[in-house]
């Protein structure tokens, strides 16, 4: 490829290159020289500026030391307050990655930590937090994302080759279709094109659609969308209703990149496992398996907020802060070489919330935005923050003060977290010596927040990174794992719930309708959508039974 020769003209003879890839729009150039490694900033500078991309040097495998050697003066550099708890090792890509309770540790000052590591070891080091609440769930994602990394070097290669393929000199023109959403919440999913690519954007399912029913899933089978020409898919946020059937395309034989942030993959992996795992429950089965979503996640590219990417040859992405949950993004995509700009919000926010900074919407240009309208409707009125909190917190207290329960049905992710957040502030106050139950998978997302505090507000990233003011590992915060802790929550005195489902679709939330609906002194509040067709909306309907 013509960049690779490019790049060959800035490196100096001493470079001692000994393999030059691409890593989707990145440059990596593997050097068998222990000098080059260490001190190549002039070289790489000069051709980021040149080259308009990123590069990186990497150790060859002639270079660094065996991973038994690296792994001890690992353990011995890092002083034990970084807890580090776990040390991988790729070598093909020549990396080595440290899993730590506190990564600042890891790093030192302005890196100074981290350029010991590559010092000692010629290995290029690299740090990720460990959740500071156990999770089988995350464990197991974050496994997933570290497989097969031989597999990953030569996908992500083919990937860049694939981005620098020349432009064909047809006509200009852009083509946007709706494969779901349009006129429907749930099912999210845009078909970008032009004469060069075609981009899909979020692929969910309808959580409010009936088991079985052909408004499930997005019109995948439209006539304009072939699997096999499509280049990228381009995720905006975790929630089902955007990511749901990501898997399934892999499972239909697209086996090209995802580009989402990291804490999106990782929650994907989590939400869809857990859709299996319900699927099968309800004696339903899942449209793919967990092989489907491993194809998925070995093909994921994270770019970070602000970070541009080519992900085609006439496409360059940039997604940026949508203040919705946590890595959620607003997809800003740039087409030809000045041709159009498109920006796909999925869910935003303009607010800063408890967890999370408001939007970024800072865009230099957009001509055509694509955004979401859930609460776009004629009578859809969305009450300000404060006095939607100062609602839920009274009707609480009164349920609370005369015995009852709270009962709130929430998505495990975002919502479920803004409500702890807040309650965290409350518990301290004199009133609130009440549990609080979290049910479904909202310790494991609360778990996925704990592993990316940088991508919360400024707040919230300080009371994490000190443990005792976590607003998930307050004292009278109980997650329940089992039937009898459930049932104990049942039976027990006042307090408050979190459950899944959101819109009380399936889930354990279920349970708590069953048993303390018919109990006056109990609550149920609603704090999110609820969707056309769903049982919570039935509920505030007014339905009695
Ligand atoms: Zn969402």
């Amino acid at each position: 490829m013509e960049e690779l020769e490019d790049v060959k003209q800035f490196l100096p003879t001493t470079a001692d290159v000994s393999d030059l890839r691409f890593e989707a729009s990145d440059i990596v150039i593997y050097t068998d020289s222990k000098d080059f490694f260490l001190d190549n900033s002039e070289t790489v500078k000069k051709m980021v500026s040149e080259l308009k991309k990123r590069v990186e040097v990497r150790p060859s495998s002639k270079l660094f030391k065996s991973p038994e050697t690296a792994e001890d003066i690992i353990n011995d550099t890092i002083d034990d307050k970084a807890g580090v708890e776990e040390v991988i090792f790729q070598p093909s890509l020549g990396k080595v990655i440290i899993r730590a309770e506190n990564p600042g540790n890891v790093i030192g000052n302005r890196g100074s930590g981290l350029e010991e590591i590559k010092e000692k070891t010629l290995w290029s080091p690299q740090v990720e937090r460990v959740p500071s609440i156990n999770s089988k769930i995350v464990d197991r994602a974050r496994e997933l994302t570290v497989e097969d990394p031989e597999f990953r070097k030569q996908f992500l290669h083919d990937v860049g080759e694939k981005i620098r393929l020349d432009k064909s000199v047809g006509e200009e023109w852009i083509r946007l279709a709706s494969l779901g959403a349009c006129r429907q919440v749930g099912r999210s999913c845009f078909l970008l094109q032009t004469e060069e690519s075609n981009v899909m954007f979020d692929c969910g399912i309808n959580p409010s659609a009936e088991p079985g029913s052909t408004e499930n899933f997005p019109y995948l089978n439209a006539p304009e969308l072939n699997l096999q020409d499509l280049d990228a898919v381009v995720l905006s946020h975790a929630h089902m209703d955007h990511a749901g059937m990501i898997p399934y395309l892999y499972k239909m034989g697209y086996d090209g990149p995802l580009y989402c942030t990291k804490p999106t993959r990782d929650m994907m992996i989590m939400q869809t496992l857990d859709y299996i795992s319900i699927s099968h429950k309800e004696n339903q089965s899942a449209p793919y398996d967990s092989s489907d979503i491993k194809k998925a996640v070995k093909r994921t590219i994270t770019p970070e907020y602000g970070e541009v990417t080519d992900i085609t040859p006439d496409m360059r992405l940039t997604m940026r802060n949508a203040g919705h949950i946590l890595g959620s993004a607003l997809c800003h995509i740039h087409v030809g070489e000045g041709l159009h700009n498109i920006l796909y919000t999925g869910d935003y926010n303009y607010d800063s919330s408890e967890m999370l900074r408001p939007a970024d919407t800072n865009f230099q240009r957009v001509e055509t935005m694509v955004t979401e309208a859930t609460y776009g409707g004629n009578n859809d009125e969305q009450q300000p923050r404060e006095k939607a909190q100062k609602k839920f917190l009274s009707k609480m207290k009164q349920t609370l003060n005369k015995g009852g329960k709270v009962v709130v049905p929430v998505f495990a992710i975002g919502r479920s977290q803004e409500i702890l957040g807040m309650l965290a502030d409350e518990i301290g106050r004199d009133y609130f010596d009440y549990p609080v139950y979290i049910d479904g998978m909202i310790k494991d997302a609360n778990a996925m927040h704990t592993a990316y505090p940088e991508y919360l507000s400024e707040k919230v990233q300080k009371k994490i990174m000190k443990d005792d003011d976590s607003p998930f590992l307050k004292e009278n915060l109980h997650s329940i794992g089992s039937y009898n802790e459930r049932e104990e929550a049942i039976e027990g005195g006042p307090c408050v719930i979190l459950s899944t489902s959101g819109m009380v679709t399936g889930g354990p939330i279920m349970e708590y309708l069953k048993y303390l609906a018919p109990e006056e002194k109990n609550s149920l509040i609603f704090v999110g959508y609820q969707a056309e067709g769903t049982l919570g909306r039935k509920i505030q309907n007014g339905a009695e039974r």
